[in-house]
This record gives structure tokens, sequence and C-alpha cells, in this order.
């Protein structure tokens, strides 16, 4: 729930637990717009004591909710859907504020949002189990797949709205109930708006709860969540750096791990390729939200004969990218999430700079906002080209190759493997070269960034494991065998 304080034009945000809005009066903390810093809310400063309530809720509504019939389950997603189309204007808006989403990016995000919720209201119809042949004389062997319990989830500042409803609505479509912990730099579109469409389409008391925390406090309704028996699993979409923490929580409390993490996500374009079309495919891929999607392109290997038309049609489209406040209908390009994002950008551009790089296009920041930046002729070891680290923001690197095998090699020298894009006219040449990379996604003649409801998205190596879609069957459920003997046992003692 919001309340508007209209004295100050400030809206602040509770938690939501067990089906109401708490916490009204408590201490909050402010949540700025990152363009020019003003206070977009106030949010409910929460901590081990929401957590263990949310926790608990979250838990008692799990039976029934495991229980439900997949008819009932079905409408209240369906009516969820209908409700995220019904306000769009107003998520548009909140998604430039909390987030520097440009309209093109949110308009993506409620889209798949809606899209993802219509298709996993059915999956409560689908086979829950398969029936097994047993080598034991008169014995049946029975596999279901079954709900974990609660599953606790933290979501990310980026891409908040899209990743915020996988956090939810994957594991509750199979049977699971949830407690999501936001970003606390967008609390309301990395999960508190998600409640309250959640509660308004009817989803029952406890099955969802949302708890929200001031910076630095995220650690503390981390452990309530390990130590909790109850929780069965931690769904995590965010930093490597985030993930190496808790996986070592997770470690020590033997506790199942979801974890959507980054990428480096190259781009190889092979000297048949469309030229105009991966200029197209690698302006969306590398551009798409400054830059700060784990799948956009940071890398791109394109053949010398195509190199300079390619840098030439690139530098021109992305130069014609508007740059300002997203919430100008226009503008594409809007600011990064803070400071720091703006210094590490700088940080590396700068570095890449100095070990003889060369700058095509970009590379001043104006305040947050930091136009897209294009470097060529990149020595092997500037940060930004290494593959070992994630530069999370407007920032790309255009090699040249002859061989295409030594730039695929290059190509997969990064600890990452989430997401990976080939250009080429030759199919044959593609799959072949597709079926070779190390990355839970690699797309042929699209971007890095080609997201769709239905497909399972996630990473290899340090992107992490797990997927979305249906796939997320793997990690949202357990399977349990059941055998029924019909005949008496033979025994060797
Ligand atoms: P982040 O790791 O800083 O934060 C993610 C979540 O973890 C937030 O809820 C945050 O509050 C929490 N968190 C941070 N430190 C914590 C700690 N010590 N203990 C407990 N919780 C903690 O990531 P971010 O900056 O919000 O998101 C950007 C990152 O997420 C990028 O690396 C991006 O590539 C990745 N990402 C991956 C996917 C994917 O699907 N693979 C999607 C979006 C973002």
């Amino acid at each position: 729930m919001t309340l508007s304080v209209a004295a100050e034009r400030t809206t602040i945000t509770t938690h939501f637990i067990d089906g109401r809005w708490t916490d009204v009066g408590g201490p909050t903390f402010p949540v700025f717009n990152p363009l020019d810093g003003e206070i977009v809310s106030e949010s409910a400063a929460g901590g081990a004591i929401e957590a263990k309530a949310a926790v608990a809720a979250a838990a008692a509504a799990f039976p029934a909710w495991a229980n439900l019939a997949p008819g009932a389950r079905q409408m209240l997603f369906l009516k969820a859907a209908d409700i995220v189309e019904r306000r769009t204007e107003e998520l548009v808006e909140l998604m430039a504020v909390e987030g520097g989403a440009s309209r093109a990016f949110s308009a993506f995000q409620i889209r798949l949002s809606a899209a993802m919720l219509r298709q996993a209201a059915g999956w409560g119809y689908l086979p829950a189990g398969d029936i097994l042949r047993s080598d034991v004389p008169g014995r049946t062997a029975t596999v279901t797949r079954k709900p974990l319990g609660v599953v606790a989830g933290f979501t990310p500042w980026n891409g908040a709205f899209y990743l915020a409803w996988r956090t939810f609505l994957l594991p509750m479509a199979f049977g699971n109930t949830t407690v999501i912990k936001p970003s606390e730099l967008a609390p309301r579109s990395a999960g508190l708006v998600h409640a309250e469409i959640l509660e308004e389409a009817g989803f029952p008391a406890g099955t969802f709860n949302v708890i929200t925390h001031a910076p630095g406090a995220a650690a503390e309704i981390a452990e309530v969540f390990f130590e909790s028996p109850a929780v069965r699993c931690i769904n995590f979409t965010g930093s490597d750096k985030t993930a190496r923490i808790l996986g070592a929580q997770a470690g020590r409390a033997l506790k199942r791990m979801v974890l959507e993490l980054g990428g480096f996500n190259p781009v190889i374009i092979l000297d048949d390729a469309d030229l105009e079309e991966s200029i197209r495919a690698v302006t969306f891929g590398a551009f798409l939200h400054q830059g700060q999607v784990c799948m956009n392109s940071r890398k791109v290997y394109v053949h010398s004969s195509l190199h300079d038309d390619f840098v030439s049609g690139l530098t021109a489209r992305v130069e014609g990218l508007k740059i300002g406040d997203p919430r100008d209908p226009g503008v594409i390009i809007g600011p990064l999430i803070d400071d720091r994002a703006v210094e590490q950008i700088q940080v590396r551009v700068q570095d890449a700079l100095d070990r003889g790089a060369t700058l095509v296009t970009g590379g001043r920041a104006n305040g947050r906002l930091y136009p897209p930046t294009i470097l060529t002729h990149v020595p092997a070891d500037a940060i930004c080209a290494t593959g070992a680290d994630e530069t999370f923001g407007p920032l790309l690197v255009i090699e040249a190759f002859d061989d295409a095998e030594a730039a695929f090699r290059a190509s997969q020298n990064t600890p990452f493997g989430l997401s990976a894009s080939i250009m080429t006219r030759d199919r044959a040449r593609g799959l072949d070269l597709a079926a070779r990379f190390d990355t839970g996604i690699i797309h042929i003649n699209a971007p890095t960034m080609a997201s769709e409801a239905a497909l399972p998205v996630g990473g290899v190596k340090d992107s992490g494991w797990g997927r979305s879609g249906y796939y997320a069957i793997e990690d949202f459920t357990e399977v349990r065998l059941t055998t029924l003997s019909s005949e008496p046992g033979r025994y060797p003692f």
C-alpha cells in the first residue's frame, strides 16, 4: 500500500505481511529518482522481526496454497495479468522514477510480465508426475512433483518489474509460497507493486509477502531466510559478488539456491552477416536500459571485412538515441542508477584509453546520464575487455577479427556464461558454432538480450544456475517417489 502524505507530496510504502500492509509509522528510508536525486518515496525499514513474521505467514499459507485446485489458481494468475495491463501507465512512470527505465524498456517488461502470468496460469493442469516400471514383481512406482514450501526471493533494482514477477510467480505457480526482499534502490517496482497487484487479484493471505529494508540491512534479512527451516529455497537475482556471500551462507545452512547472475555476453558477427540487421541487433542488445541488464552485449567481435562499416553504422545509430528523463516517451537512454555506476564506467573507459584504446563515441557523463559509448582497439588487458568482470552500463567494446575460430575462443575466455549472439546468413554455420558456446543462452541472428516469457533464461558458470519459464519446475519442485507393493517381498534375511 502507498500513502501519499499531501503536505510533503511523499509516498510512504509499508511491508506486506500475511495479507496486510503493516508498519505505517515505523522507521523509513528514502528512495531516490536516479536522474535528479529527488525523493520518490519513503519505504519501511524492516529487519529480522519483519522477515520472521513474513516467513511464518508464508509457512502457514503453504499447505492450502499447495493443494488449491488448478482452476482456482489459474483464475488468480489470469486476473493478475489483467491488472498489470490495466496499470500500464502508472507502472511506466514508476519504473522511470525508481530505476531510470525508458518507456521502451518498461513496456517490454510489462508485456513479458503479463505473458508470463498467463502462461503460468495453466501450469497447474500439466501432468503432475510419471508412473515408472519396477523390477520387483507386484510393485508400482509413482513419481510426483511436489512444491518445496516457502521460497524466499531477492530481487535486483534493474529490470525490476519483470524480474520480481519471475521471483514471485515461478515458485507460486508450482505451489510454493513466497517472501520477497526487493532491492532497497527500487522497493516498489522490485516487489511492493506486485503485492498490490496480487492482493487486488485475490491471492490468499500469506501466499506472498514483501519486506523492505534500508541500505545496509539486507544481510540481517538474509540471515533469517537461511536460518528458517520453513524456507526451502533461496531464489536470488543479482550480482555474482552478492551471490558469493549468500552462497557461502547457503552452504552452511544446506539450503537450495537459484542464482540468476550477471554476464559478459559476446556477439560474433561473421563475414556473411547482414550488416544492417547486425547494427540494429547490437544497438538494442548493448544499450537497452543504458546497458544495465544482465544480458546486454558487452563485446562485439566483427569480421574485419565488415568492421569499419559496422562501427560507423552503429555509431550513427546510437548517436541518434535520445538521452534524458525517461518520463519523456522519446527518451531511450535514461540515467544510470547511482553515482557508483557512473564512476564504474568512467574508470573503465579511462583505463581503456590509458592503454591505447580508441573512443569512437560517448565517454563523457552529464550527471547520471551517460551516453552510449563505443571503444575500439582495446587492449585485451583493459578491465572492460577481459571478460572477467561485468561493466554494468552503456559501454561496448568492438574488436575486429580475421580468424573466426580465434574470435570464438577469445569470446569464451570469461567466467560468465549467460547469453551470446552469432550473426550470420549461413544457418548451418551458425548452428555449428552455437553448439560450442559455453552459455545458458545462444541466439543466432538476434541480440543477446532477446527474452520471451516462455523461454528458459539462465546461465552457466559464474552466471548462476536455474531457468525461467516452465523449466523452473526443476528449481521449485521436488521429485517424490512413492511405491506400492501388492505381493510379499523377497528379502535376503
Ligand atoms: P546486487 O547483488 O547488488 O543486489 C541484488 C539483491 O541482493 C538486492 O535485493 C540486494 O538488496 C541484495 N543484497 C545485496 N547485498 C547483500 C548482502 N550482503 N546480503 C544479502 N542481500 C544482499 O545486484 P543489483 O545491483 O541489484 O543488480 C544488478 C546485478 O544483477 C547485475 O550483476 C546483473 O547482471 C544481475 N542480474 C542478473 C539477472 C539474471 O537474470 N541473470 C537479471 C537481472 C540482474
